[in-house]
């Protein structure tokens, strides 16, 4: 393409300028986002070929142009970019929900403008344009729900970028894509949410012990629960019918485990536990997820602090030599923790 526009500039917007820029899928690279501080440290690190200010800049003549601001923010981005579009453009986004979206981005679409929504199933608890790296979507599926009539030669324009991103691209009705996104994505956000302020405000366990104790299933939880609030706060606003539907097994599901351990019926914990590590095997089968041990994250390295300053007794016998000393220091350095990489 000659030339695509991005929208937002954090996590999924900028990986989309880096993975398009890897695969060069465009001529010219233009990004835009709402904040100057955003705009600034995208310029610094340099994934787009032009930076913006004035959003009917960055989407002027673009062959395509992706919303990636949370989902909140659609409807009015969509207003102002509107009388801007070129002829023939798609417009496109990566909301995490896709009903809402047609609904609040659909009016605005002139006509002669192709709208295709959709999803990349991908990304990670950091947020922001450092956050943002070329293979995010390697493997993973973007999901494309078309409204009823888009034109198929556009749709399959999407697709070919999506694929050149690196991800797997499949269609369908967005209605099915929220149900199916509530229970795989939302749900679980939802109840990290939940179980690590629950953690947290238990009167009879500390801060201190929640933070110092925390056992590996707690920690996977905190990692979830560390998503981004704003983005997290538009997906529960605005997929609410699917994520109640689902909520609402989830519960009943709840109650029944929580029969069984009143009662001791280890058979169905049993049942249901081999039922559940099942699909985590077939996850991995179909090479969305690795088998090795802990996501197959580096081993957890221990920060030793430093011993601290003895004093230094005075004269000759107590000083080290300049290589003793120096070589004290590397040991030192050493004891430094290895930042971990989290993805
Ligand atoms: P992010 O890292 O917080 O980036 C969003 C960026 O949009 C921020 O730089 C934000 O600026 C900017 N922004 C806010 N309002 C704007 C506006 N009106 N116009 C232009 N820019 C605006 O969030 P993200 O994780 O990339 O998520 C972006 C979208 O991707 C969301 O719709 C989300 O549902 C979807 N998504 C996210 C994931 C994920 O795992 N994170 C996965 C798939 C899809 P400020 O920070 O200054 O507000």
């Amino acid at each position: 393409m000659k030339k695509i526009a991005i929208i937002g500039l954090g996590l999924i917007g900028s990986s989309i300028a880096h993975a398009a820029r890897r695969g060069h899928l465009a001529n010219q690279i233009a990004g835009y986002d709402a904040s100057a501080d955003v705009l600034e440290r995208a310029r610094a690190i340099g994934f787009c070929d032009t930076l913006h200010a004035d959003i009917a800049d960055a989407v002027k003549d673009a062959e395509l142009v992706i919303l990636c601001a949370p989902v909140g923010a659609y409807k009015s981005i969509a207003q102002s970019i509107a009388p801007h579009l070129a002829q023939g453009a798609i417009l496109s986004d990566v909301g995490s929900v896709k009903s809402a979206v047609i609904r609040d981005v659909g009016p605005s679409v002139p006509a002669g403008v192709h709208f295709i929504p959709a999803h990349p199933i991908a990304g990670t608890e950091f947020s922001g344009p450092e956050s943002g790296f070329a293979s995010l979507f390697d493997g993973r599926w973007a999901i494309l729900t078309p409204v009823p009539g888009s034109d198929q030669r556009a749709v399959d324009r999407l697709k070919d970028f999506w694929l050149g991103l690196g991800s797997q691209v499949d269609v369908m009705d967005s209605v099915h894509h929220d149900l199916v996104l509530a229970i795989t994505s939302h749900l679980p956000h939802l109840i990290a949410y939940n179980i690590v302020g629950t953690a947290h405000d238990l009167e009879k366990v500390t801060e201190g012990e929640v933070i110092k104790y925390s056992a590996s299933g707690f920690r996977d939880f905190t990692r979830i629960a560390a998503s981004d609030p704003t983005m997290w706060r538009d997906v529960f606003l605005n997929n609410r019918d699917a994520v109640l539907e689902v909520l609402g097994r989830f519960n009943e599901d709840l109650s029944q485990l929580q029969r069984a351990v009143r009662n001791g019926d280890g058979q169905v914990l049993f049942d249901w536990f081999t039922r559940t590590r099942a699909i985590r095997r077939a996850i991995i089968d179909i090479g969305q997820d690795t088998a090795a041990p802990n996501f197959g994250r580096l081993p957890f390295q221990l920060y030793v602090a430093p011993e601290p300053e003895k004093k230094k007794k005075r004269g000759k016998a107590s000083k080290k030599s300049g290589k003793k000393a120096a070589a004290a220091k590397k040991k030192k350095k050493t004891n430094k923790p290895a930042r971990r990489a989290r993805r």
